[in-house]
């Protein structure tokens, strides 16, 4: 029996996997490069600014500064916000038909998975 979804887990639900989602697009970007996806921080990558925390936050800080650098104006790649937003929708999903239970991590996890083949499938394409 799966309890009925709140809307405060739900919200929970969305926030963890657009947060995942945002650390998806660490992966996405420095693993075939090679780099360490601990350090540095984010940094801008036209002007090479380190980002401060409210230019972090998952799909939220994309729609606030429209796409654009706080500090140079460069346009934020829409990849970034469109894997956060789909990896929110995604664990969102997976707690709405699935509620709380062992299974919710491993079914994230691996939507996060096939979201990130999915971007590099793509990237791929060029
Ligand atoms: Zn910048």
């Amino acid at each position: 029996m799966v309890a009925a979804p709140t809307f405060v887990l739900s919200v929970l639900a969305f926030v963890l996997g657009s947060a995942f989602g945002s650390f998806l697009n660490v992966v996405i970007d420095r693993i075939p490069a090679r780099q360490s996806i601990i350090r540095p921080g984010s940094l801008c990558p036209a002007c090479g600014t380190p980002l401060r925390p409210l230019d972090l936050i998952p799909v939220v800080s994309y729609l606030w500064l429209r796409g654009k650098c706080r500090y140079c104006q460069a346009p934020i790649p829409l990849r970034l916000f469109v894997v956060e937003l789909a990896t929110g929708l995604a664990f969102l999903g997976v707690y709405l038909r699935f509620g709380v239970n062992p299974a919710l991590l491993m079914l994230a996890s691996l939507a996060g998975a096939l979201i990130v083949l999915g971007i590099a499938r793509i990237a791929r394409r060029g």
